[in-house]
């Protein structure tokens, strides 16, 4: 049975509730729809970047209603915790070969676009048909633009960092069933 989403106490690390869980529902539901409505014919493979992704991506393949596969990979980025500094290394491959595949590749938040953007030229060496992003996030920092275009994009957030939902700060709050803004002092 359904409970009142809106009373799920917000963690004391959290400064405030970006998305709530039904705002959450609501956008999965949407990209949902969008995502089978292009790919209905073509059998896809929807890639979920480890790990911040997995809980958005658990949710959204449930949400698309048409054949697809899904696999795996997992990046670090080297550099500090805060910025990525563009020098990327594949921590776990896909298992599936891509030549002649639609691509879709499911992000939790896009920054700088910089880890994204070594992981598509990586991909586009296998030969897939397309490739696409499905970007939960994309965070709005001014002055900035970021290196890769993601197709569908679920809520655009300020620049302050966020957790919840499966984003993490140093391995912490993924497990929390709506998005927040971490209490700075938390990470300073
Ligand atoms: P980009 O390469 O786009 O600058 O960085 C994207 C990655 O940085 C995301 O996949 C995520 O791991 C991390 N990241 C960027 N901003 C945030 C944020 O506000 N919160 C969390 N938890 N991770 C972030």
């Amino acid at each position: 049975m359904d409970h009142d989403e809106g009373r799920v106490p917000s963690h004391e690390d959290i400064e405030c509730v970006l998305l709530s869980q039904a705002d959450i529902k609501g956008i999965v539901k949407r990209m949902g729809e969008e995502l089978a409505e292009d790919y209905r014919e073509s059998n896809p493979l929807f890639i979920a970047i480890l790990r911040g992704a997995v809980v958005f991506f658990a949710d959204l393949i449930r949400a698309v209603h048409c054949p697809m596969q899904i696999d795996f990979m997992a990046v670090s980025s080297y550099g500090s915790a805060a910025k990525s500094s563009g020098v990327v290394r594949i921590l776990k491959d896909l298992d599936t070969p891509i030549e002649g595949r639609d691509i879709v590749i499911v992000e939790d938040i896009l920054d700088t676009g910089i880890t994204l953007n070594y992981l598509i030229k990586n991909l586009e060496s296998r030969g897939p048909r397309s490739i696409e992003i499905a970007a939960f996030l994309v965070k709005d920092v001014p002055g900035q633009r970021s290196a890769v275009l993601p197709r569908y994009v679920g809520a655009h957030v300020p620049d302050a960092f966020v957790v919840g939902y499966g984003l993490d700060y140093d391995e912490r709050y993924r497990n929390l069933p709506y998005l927040g803004v971490l209490k700075p002092e938390v990470y300073s």
